[in-house]
């Protein structure tokens, strides 16, 4: 098989950089390992996309950014984000694709906050923000005439002019080239050729490599894996985040009860009862996430405790209607969230590094590009903010 581009992921990433090429005439093959567009991460996102509120600008988001990071971030990557993100989101998300974010009673957009943000300034649909933007992608995907889908189809190696040309020419150009990908097709049970101009690497992140991840199981760290043995450069790969409040249960995947809770109020405590956010930080529950994941570390490290509490019950308004998602599945394990705190415990969450790219997504092998979780912008630098990664996949 021969196309133009090969884009190897379908997440939110993956899916933009398909629209966008394909909007532009180019012939687009889409690659996805699970037998649905949306295995990846970013139909699980909850809490929202970062867009921009009457107080905001680009500086201050920048600054946001940037704190959260400690200061370890690209700032040409941070500036491009914060100067662009808010036009993609209401140029591709809310005009193009419709998609429908929740409205405040003036009917303007209801925006929320998490942690690490000056101020409110973030979109979502209810707590599963990530499920009705993918609706709305996928559609577009699917309907789009210079796409072509395959599913259950797992990108193995990409293919490389230094590694597998038979010509000897290419061996010895200085560029080492892409050229497409070797890809095993889990139906026809065979491995095949998928030879591009281009390829695109839209893989997502690697929580799978740990034992508690929020992560789906397509996320296996393919795209940096890739890259390591075509000599392509990645960078960052031990910043890896740990989302403070994943759900405490017996689950194959931690499920995720999203920061944008204690956005609106809710406060973590200890067994005790305690809100002990506040010895560790005066931004107390919203605090970056790596400062809140060490703080119930050592909370549980001091009490022996197997997890700490999210009190969501008497702090937020209407948290089942806010909240549905979480609700019914904390309902599943016997909890009301409207009534009893939630058990939670942090687990690996998100890959600030990846394969190292530039604002237009080119890696350091020529005609090959990476975006979204498995691409290393160093736009989060060691920490990444809220709701920033959305953004990213789109911008
Ligand atoms: C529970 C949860 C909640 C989150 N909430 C938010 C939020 O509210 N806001 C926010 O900004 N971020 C959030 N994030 C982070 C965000 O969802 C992800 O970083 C983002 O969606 C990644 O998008 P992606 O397109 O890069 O990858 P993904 O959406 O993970 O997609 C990866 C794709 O690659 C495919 N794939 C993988 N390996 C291969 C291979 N070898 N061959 C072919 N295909 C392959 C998969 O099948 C999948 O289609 C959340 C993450 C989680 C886990």
């Amino acid at each position: 098989m021969k196309t133009q581009v090969l884009v190897i992921g379908s997440g939110m990433a993956g899916c933009a950089a398909a629209l966008t090429l394909a909007d532009q005439g180019r012939e687009v093959v889409l690659l996805c390992a699970g037998d649905k567009l949306t295995d990846g991460n970013s139909a699980l996102a909850q809490g929202g996309i970062v867009y921009t509120s009457p107080d905001d600008s680009p500086a201050l988001l920048e600054r946001d950014i940037v704190t959260c990071g400690w200061k370890y971030n690209n700032l040409s990557a941070v500036r491009v984000l914060a100067r662009k993100g808010p036009d993609v989101v209401r140029e591709l998300l809310i005009e193009k694709l419709q998609v429908p974010f929740e409205r405040a009673d003036d009917g303007g957009f209801h925006l929320t906050k998490e942690g690490g943000h000056s101020l409110p300034r973030i979109l979502h649909c209810a707590d599963s923000t990530g499920w009705s933007i993918m609706q709305h992608m996928v559609r577009a995907v699917e309907a789009h005439p210079n796409i072509r889908v395959l599913t259950r189809r797992t990108a193995v190696d990409v293919l490389t002019s230094h590694h597998h040309a038979a010509l000897l020419e290419y061996k010895y150009q200085l560029v080492n080239q892409c050229l497409g990908a070797y890809v095993f097709n889990e139906v026809a049970g065979v491995v095949e050729t998928i030879l591009a101009d281009y390829t695109v690497l839209a893989t997502g992140g690697v929580g799978q490599v740990y034992l508690h991840t929020t992560n789906t199981r397509a996320c296996v760290g393919s795209a940096v894996a890739m890259a390591y043995r075509c000599g392509a450069r990645y960078l960052n790969m031990e910043f890896v985040q740990f989302h403070p409040t994943a759900l405490f249960h017996r689950a194959e995947r931690r499920f995720l009860i999203t920061e944008a809770m204690r956005g609106e109020g809710a406060r973590l405590i200890n067994a005790e009862g305690e809100a002990f956010m506040t010895r560790y930080d005066t931004r107390a529950d919203l605090a970056p996430r790596d400062i809140v994941t060490r703080a119930i570390m050592e909370e549980l490290l001091k009490t022996g405790e197997d997890c700490v509490f999210l009190d969501a019950a008497n702090h937020v308004d209407n948290v089942t209607k806010r909240f549905p998602g979480i609700a019914k599945k904390c309902a599943e394990i016997g909890i009301d969230i409207a009534k009893q705190p939630i058990p939670v415990v942090p687990a690996a969450h998100y890959a600030c590094g990846g394969v190292l790219v530039d604002a237009h997504g080119r890696t350091t092998i020529d005609r090959l590009y990476a975006v979204g979780e498995s691409s290393c912008t160093g736009l989060h630098g060691a920490n990444r903010m809220a709701s920033t990664s959305l953004l990213e996949c789109i911008v």
